[in-house]
């Protein structure tokens, strides 16, 4: 029974998650991943890239207007970031959970922040915080060509 490939049956979101500079520089790109292929979500895109200042102004525009917007710009461009694109039932909320919140002195033990950060301004990873935005920060972080659909042998394991 298990070997059946099951079609899924549940709608299959999509979410961007990026380890930002200080995650790269910390080492912890390898522990920040592990986590989502550990829960079981779907990895569909994985780059080193280094983030064109238009691109992070393009990503945070919602947060122009914030007075912390140049310092974001000026983090999120210090350095190479991890770009991720996953795939699962519920991955946007459950990712957002996984990362913890905003602030990492806030953040729950065994979330990312929670185990990994100390403050907002170096809070180590991005989450989409929606499933339309995960769509549209996956088209923006990434090129045709770069998202590869497959399916996992594990996929009859990890859903009924
Ligand atoms: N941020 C900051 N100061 C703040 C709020 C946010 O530097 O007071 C940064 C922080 O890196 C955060 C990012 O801006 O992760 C985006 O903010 P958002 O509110 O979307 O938080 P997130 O969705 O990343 O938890
Ligand atoms: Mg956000």
């Amino acid at each position: 029974k298990p070997h059946i490939f099951l079609p899924h049956l549940e709608k299959v979101d999509k979410s961007y998650i990026m380890v930002k500079p200080d995650g790269v520089q910390r080492g912890l790109v390898g522990e920040i991943i592990s986590r989502f292929e550990k829960k079981g979500f779907k990895l569909t895109g994985l780059k080193l890239f280094q983030c064109p200042k238009e691109l992070a102004e393009e990503h945070y525009k919602d947060l122009k207007s914030k007075p912390f917007f140049p310092k974001l710009i000026d983090y999120i461009t210090s350095g190479p970031v991890v770009c991720m694109a996953w795939e699962g039932v519920g991955v946007v909320a459950s990712a957002r959970k996984l990362i913890g919140a905003t602030n990492p002195l806030q953040a729950e033990p065994g979330t990312i922040r929670g185990d990994l950060a100390v403050q907002t301004g170096r809070n180590v990873v991005h989450g989409s915080d929606s499933p339309e935005n995960g769509e549209r920060e996956i088209a923006l972080w990434f090129k045709e060509g770069e998202i590869c659909e497959w399916s996992p042998a594990q996929t009859p394991w990890l859903m009924e």
